[in-house]
């Protein structure tokens, strides 16, 4: 084929990717590797004639750093020995394996339901969820928060149900549609328990009361809460004594568990519904052992340990704390996103640019469609394993940039402080003693 055919034949992917990059849209990923040892510092590599170098990662979303844990680590690296890299198929022709029975039984445990089923990852879980469930409901009409995840609206859409889209966490709205749905009518109300980009809580209690009184099912997405809230891990709906109220509980393995993989968990029922259902369960190969094990592993110590997140929720409020104090503008909430608000696209990259290359942090800038326009911001997630010294310097750093870029500061404040935790001396116990 001549250059000029293949220039012509690409023209409206060519066209496709400019129109992104006029709407300053177009997105550019870094090449970084992460370093289990040492997360949150990771290797960058820029490119070009530049050498690779060291950056501290402050937008991971292995929140507790759970991925490089040496529980963890040691599980998947045995599993790998033990059943080598794959699963071998799907699960209907010879993908399912025991350590994928095990890990669903530690789902279902988790959040007190009869049965888990896990997806390849919590996108599909999402759209197979919540697709099949109310598929299955007769005439179903889905009542959707209106800051639900992609994968949450994918599902809602491939379900070919009637929708409504309730205002954000607003629960008079909610009763409004439920009421005028009537009574008999299948309904089903799906919403996120930690919404990820504002860091805000859903009134879970009011919906799930709203939920019973109009005879509507639950579906809730736990994707950022589980591991990281509960005595166990069990998420927001644990911590409030809920989820036994919720019908559906949707998670997944990547975030707090640091792994790969999603899942919902619920009557046995309901999962085996899915599971003869859902194309996207049923024609797509089985996550590997290696990968179910470190997952596994880290579910189980999180039952059992609360180090992790009460550093986590400790580094978070000391972040926010000493950047609030310097007057960088963080939009409050009571969990553990940071979100630094910019409020315009080509700053909110510059300021990203420049803390990578004057700073070494990494940043991504979160800029429209994922956050509305107007609202672009450097969403910031603080782990266990960040020490008040990594703080003290995103602090100058912060600070460096707004001067730089003359962005606006806001009335520094001093808010009171989480309760203390001797954050590095408790994280990790094994990794110490491994280095000694
Ligand atoms: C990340 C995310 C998902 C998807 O989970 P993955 O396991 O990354 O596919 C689902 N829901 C919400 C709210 C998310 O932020």
């Amino acid at each position: 084929m001549s250059m000029n055919n293949k220039n012509e034949r690409n023209a409206p992917f060519t066209k496709a990717v400019q129109r992104l990059k006029d709407e300053r849209r177009y997105r550019v990923f870094i090449d970084l590797e992460r370093d289990a040892q040492r997360f949150p510092t990771a290797l960058w590599r820029p490119g070009g004639d530049e050498k690779p170098r060291d950056v501290t990662i402050w937008c991971s979303n292995d929140y507790l750093g759970m991925g490089g844990h040496p529980k963890v680590r040691a599980a998947a690296t045995a599993a790998a020995d033990r059943h080598g890299a794959g699963a071998g198929g799907t699960r209907n022709i010879s993908g399912t394996h025991h350590r994928i029975v095990e890990l669903e039984g530690e789902l279902a445990d988790l959040h007190g339901k009869e049965s888990a089923l896990v997806f390849t990852s919590g996108w599909i879980s999402n759209l197979a969820g919540i697709s099949i469930i109310a598929s299955l409901l007769p005439n179903c009409l889905i009542l959707s928060d209106a800051l639900n995840h992609n994968s949450m609206i994918e599902g809602v859409l491939r379900s070919g149900c009637e929708k409504k889209v309730w205002r954000h966490n607003d629960v008079d709205h909610l009763e409004e549609l439920l009421k005028a749905a009537g009574p008999d009518r299948a309904k089903l109300v799906v919403f996120e328990s930690l919404y990820s980009m504002d860091g805000d809580i859903a009134p879970i209690e009011k919906i799930v009361d709203l939920a019973e009184r109009y005879n509507a099912m639950t579906y809730i997405d736990e994707v950022h809460a589980v591991g990281m809230y509960g005595a166990h891990g069990g998420g927001i709906s644990e911590r409030e004594g809920l989820a036994h109220r919720i019908d559906v509980i949707e998670g997944t393995l990547a975030k707090g568990f640091g792994s790969l993989g999603g899942y919902i968990a619920a009557d046995a029922v309901i999962v085996d519904a899915v599971r003869s259902y859902a194309p996207q369960f049923i024609f797509t190969t089985t996550l590997p052992p290696m990968v179910v094990a470190g997952a596994c592993a880290a579910i189980r110590h999180l039952k059992e340990s609360n180090v992790e997140r009460d550093g986590h929720q400790y580094m978070a409020s000391v972040t926010k704390h000493a950047l609030q104090a310097a007057g960088i503008p963080v939009r409050e909430n009571p969990s553990h996103i940071v979100p630094v608000m910019v409020g315009d696209a080509e700053r909110c990259k510059a300021a990203s640019d420049l803390l990578m290359r004057r700073h070494d942090i990494y940043i991504q800038p979160i800029n429209y469609p994922t956050v509305a326009i107007g609202t672009e911001r450097l969403r910031i997630t603080p782990t266990p394993r960040h020490t008040e010294a990594h703080v003290s310097y995103l602090v100058e750093a912060l600070v460096d940039v707004w001067k730089t870029l003359d962005l606006p500061f806001t009335t520094a404040r001093i808010l009171p402080l989480r309760r203390r935790q001797p954050v590095n001396d408790c994280v990790y116990p094994e990794m110490k003693k491994a280095a000694e």
